[in-house]
């Protein structure tokens, strides 16, 4: 009986891994730092060393395991099972999945990271009641994925459903990407902190600088807390959510979805962040009370997203 399923986690410090039964329990799981800039043959190394220790950990039979899938930063091609562009990586064009396949025996399905982890919030987080839903991940960038009709959509060549680029604000903020203005360039974990080091020089009454002077970091856990008694702080998280709300409901017009769910670093906040913007959501989406209301949830996979996303690419 085939019962397991890999996930494969590619990012740009590690490549993490974990192997699910096909009910998505996740049994065990490994790391090793991601081989940047030595080409793909040591990323496919990299890979199949984790997927013996896994097997190891494990006692799992290899004829028991119905596949690997990987999930990978950047534009990836299910169809081909091809890596199209990932610069954190240093791949471009490159097989990935025929390659893994070739070296470990086992069968490979692929798809890009962010969209990996939508499926598996879908299939085994939060998402599983519906056919229509959006995962937005707040962290470090701002990604994320599209379920249409209980199908992913990803765009040609896997590089559509990109939520953190689409324009905020016509020559805002300067963008990872290259423009300026973009959700990301506001909403990200990154931002949100960057913001506030920039507002805090033209405030020296703030509170903020008590955490500084304690020798504490600015984090977005700091920010959300130190909001509900300094007035700097409170302007900065209802900037924050208005910034957020906008991107969100502008994707809410467009596909409809009956849930938007918030992962990555950002939805630690947990109802701090997801009570307003639920409310945002629903006094400024098209159409407002007449039409079904869109759920807003925290995802529920946190660390463990990417990894048992990629699994499931082999969960029906
Ligand atoms: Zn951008």
């Amino acid at each position: 009986m085939k019962n397991y399923v890999i996930g494969i986690d590619i990012g740009g410090t590690y490549i993490k891994s974990g192997i699910i039964k096909y009910d998505g329990t996740l049994l065990a799981t490994d790391k090793m730092a991601t081989p940047v800039d030595n080409g793909v043959g040591e990323v496919v190394h990299t890979i199949s060393c984790l997927i013996d220790s896994l097997i190891k950990q494990t006692g799992i039979k290899r004829k028991e395991v119905i596949g690997v899938g990987i999930g990978s930063a950047g534009a990836v091609d299910r169809v081909r099972g091809e890596v199209c562009f990932a610069a954190n990586l240093g791949i471009q064009k490159v097989p990935l999945a025929d390659l893994v396949e070739e070296k470990t025996g086992f069968r490979v399905k692929i798809a890009n990271d962010a969209n990996c982890a939508c499926v598996g919030e879908w299939k085994f987080g939060n998402g599983k009641a519906y056919s229509d839903l959006i995962l937005v991940t707040l962290g470090t960038g701002v990604g994320g994925g599209i379920i249409i009709g209980n199908r992913l959509f990803e765009g040609n060549c896997g590089a559509g459903g990109e939520i953190g680029h689409m324009l905020l604000n016509k020559g805002g903020r300067q963008c990872s990407c290259g423009r300026k203005g973009c959700l990301e360039a506001y909403a990200s974990a990154t931002a949100l902190v960057q913001i506030t080091l920039e507002e805090m020089k033209k405030d020296k009454f703030t509170k903020l600088w008590n955490v500084l002077d304690d020798s504490k970091m600015i984090t977005p856990q700091v920010i959300f807390e130190m909001a509900k008694t300094d007035k700097l702080a409170k302007k900065i998280v209802d900037d924050y959510i208005h910034n957020l709300g906008e991107g969100l409901v502008d994707l809410c017009n467009i596909f409809r979805p009956q849930a938007i769910i918030i992962g990555g670093g950002m939805s630690a906040q947990g109802e701090n962040l997801i009570a307003p913007l639920r409310d945002y959501i629903a006094n400024h989406i098209f159409a407002k009370e007449t039409t079904p209301p869109v759920d807003v949830l925290q995802a529920k996979l946190g660390n463990d997203a990417g990894v048992i996303g990629a699994a499931s690419l082999f969960v029906s």
